[in-house]
């Protein structure tokens, strides 16, 4: 997999024996020529502004390489939209950076990770870190002490943890997993194609595919209603599909969504790997039944009928009280109703499954607080007898929840007030 920039930087500091700070300020500035929040432009080097284009073209011309570009999203700033495309700090596969050290490779992390949108490993489908285990610090791209594969702050060796602490902070009901690991693969398999010279992003491809695909639709349903069907089809906000459809430059996030919902590679979407005739754009007969499975209405489907689906998907939904009641909006959603259309249609079916949902929704939340109160304790003396300050981070990371969680902070509160440990924070 490609590396990043940002992680180029450092292994660059760390082969020459400085740290990121001395060798961004003392070596690279002067060849940028920028003196002005410089070190803020560090941090989006990955990116396609005009700081990560000058850093490489001076790293290029320092390091006397010509391929520098491909370490940073340079190439899709004509089709991508810079909003949501990277996340502002690192995130890193342990199992990858542990392969990395056994083989004897010079530890590197890939561009891959620092998508927003890429929350798994393609290779070992291991949900990515963002906090140090040891520590619990989220990571900024680049600090003054940054190393590959380490921690900033307390130099913790970031490779091989158990698979538990990283995949609680991303425990979502709303994200598919099945989704965001083809997300992950699809991208990683873009990036490697656009590296390696088959394919090169290409402007509008993605628009002429929806483009495309709308006609379709529009044949099997209502005009005016098309693109509203559409978004509910894909999950996606009506007001997204309909920006997306007309503007230059697309959001990564949206483009897969639809690339997913249509079945089309990240490259055949956004490349100019295959042309738009030879792609598997569902056809007419297959729009028909996309929209069929995913509940959504057509000019032939009866509201009658429709109205019955939504009744049978609320009854099954209530039928076995061990299984997970989907929410009003859910279901209201997947049936092209709103929750007052629902509501009105079936009240009493509408009452019995928001009870449902709710209550649900309780019992999870009483057994978080019920995990939270005795394991938090046990994380403050387990640090304690170990000589190390529990800090609020370190018991939150530890236990593998965000620092920010408020029941945790209570808890470790209350415990640190019962132990007589006066608190740093
Ligand atoms: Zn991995
Ligand atoms: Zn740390």
């Amino acid at each position: 997999m490609v590396e990043s920039l940002t992680s180029y930087i450092m292994r660059l500091a760390e082969a020459h024996d400085v740290n990121v700070y001395h060798l961004a300020a003392r070596v690279i500035l002067p060849a940028i020529g920028v003196h002005d929040k410089w070190w803020a432009g560090f941090q989006t080097a990955n990116g396609f502004g005009r700081m990560s284009r000058r850093l490489v073209t001076g790293l290029e011309h320092l390091t006397l390489r010509r391929d520098l570009v491909w370490l940073t999203t340079l190439p899709w700033g004509t089709v991508l939209s810079a909003r949501g495309l990277l996340r502002s700090g690192r995130a890193w596969c342990p199992a990858c950076l542990e392969e990395q050290r056994l083989k004897g490779q010079s530890v590197h992390e890939p561009l891959l990770w620092a998508f927003d949108v890429v929350t798994m490993c393609p290779r070992h489908n291991r949900m990515l870190c963002l906090q140090c285990p040891k520590c619990g610090r989220r990571q900024l791209s680049l600090r003054l002490n940054s190393q590959p594969g380490r921690c900033y702050r307390c130099r913790q060796w970031f490779g091989d943890l158990p698979p538990a602490t990283a995949a609680l902070e991303f425990i979502d009901e709303s994200h598919d997993e099945k989704r965001q690991r083809w997300r992950s693969k699809t991208l990683g398999d873009a990036l490697a194609a656009v590296t390696g010279g088959r394919s090169r992003p290409q402007p509008g491809k993605f628009q002429s595919i929806l483009g495309v695909f709308c006609n379709r639709f529009r044949e099997c349903q209502d005009p005016r209603e098309s693109l509203s069907a559409l978004s509910r089809a894909f999950g996606l906000p009506y007001h997204a599909l309909h920006r997306r459809h007309l503007s230059r430059v697309v959001s990564l996030r949206t483009a897969l969504d639809v690339g997913y919902a249509l079945g089309i590679s990240a490259t055949d979407l956004l490349n100019d790997a295959s042309c738009t005739q030879d792609l598997n754009i569902p056809t007419t007969s297959a729009v028909r039944s996309l929209c069929e499975e995913s509940g959504l209405r057509l000019g032939s489907l009866s509201q009658h009928h429709q109205a019955l689906r939504l009744r049978h998907a609320m009854e099954s939904a209530l039928a076995d009280p061990s299984m997970p009641c989907p929410s009003l909006t859910k279901i209201a959603a997947s049936y092209g109703y709103s929750r007052v259309g629902v509501s009105r249609k079936y009240p009493k079916l509408t009452r019995a499954l928001v009870k449902r949902h709710r209550d649900q929704q309780y019992r999870a939340y009483e057994r978080k607080v019920q995990h939270i109160r005795t394991s938090v304790p046990e994380a403050v003396r387990a640090l304690t007898a170990s000589g190390v300050y529990p800090s609020r981070n370190r018991v939150a990371g530890k236990l593998g929840y965000p620092h920010t969680d408020k029941t945790v902070a209570r808890y470790w509160r209350e415990t640190l007030k019962q132990l007589g440990v006066k608190s740093r924070q």
